[in-house]
């Protein structure tokens, strides 16, 4: 369980998609999600060098030669996944970035399980990376964070971290489950490597 938002067609009636990179093939942004911790721990599903973030943002690409996630799933380059991590900082004001205002600012109106909200602000995908650098990530081959838990996803990961001021990320603490707790702690536990390798891209790296 997590608050999502599902991605709209652009005003142009495409989906914003990511290309090229790790990836083969077109994959349009559908949908975007976050996980997050409580009062007493951090939140994030990845940690870079063993460290957990506040709260991790998931932004769900479908490889457009699938129909629907439940096809996708089924290959492993069904789905893209591209997390950001997100860690309170004291002096942090709000982000000035119109999509993640836009969507923290709602959260306080989805805390009841099933609820939905509609907001008619425009703003871009992007917006929701802030400024972080986009040529700077890991990638690896690996899973769904929630059941089946599908080995279908490339995983691209930024591990700049954007500042958020705490009320923020509080809100998310108040969402409660389909039972009428408070949904706290809602990340997979970290899995083992495996045979799996990770990839780091810098930019510096080309320099
Ligand atoms: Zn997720």
């Amino acid at each position: 369980m997590s608050v999502k938002f599902n991605v709209p067609d652009t005003i142009e009636f495409i989906r914003p998609f990511i290309t090229d990179g790790p990836l083969n093939g077109m994959y349009e942004a559908i949908e975007v999600h976050f996980h997050w911790g409580s009062p007493l721990c951090k939140g994030s599903e990845h940690q870079i060098n063993q460290r957990r973030y506040d709260l991790e943002m998931h932004i769900v690409h479908l490889n457009t030669k699938y129909g629907s996630v439940e096809e996708a799933r089924e290959y492993d380059d069904g789905i893209a996944v591209i997390g950001a991590f997100f860690k309170v900082e004291k002096t942090a004001l709000p982000t000035f970035h119109p999509g993640l205002d836009t969507v923290f600012n709602t959260v306080p109106f989805v805390l009841l399980y099933n609820s939905s909200a509609t907001t008619n602000q425009l703003f871009t995908l992007g917006s929701m990376l802030a400024n972080i650098n986009r040529d700077n990530f890991y990638t690896y081959q690996g899973s769904l964070t929630t059941p089946p838990c599908s080995q279908a996803v490339t995983w691209i990961v930024y591990p700049e971290v954007i500042p958020i001021p705490l009320f923020q990320l509080q809100n998310f603490w108040f969402v409660r489950d389909d039972r009428g707790r408070k949904l706290l702690n809602n990340f997979r536990p970290v899995q083992p490597l495996g045979a799996r390798e990770v990839y780091h891209r810098s930019a510096d790296e080309y320099y």
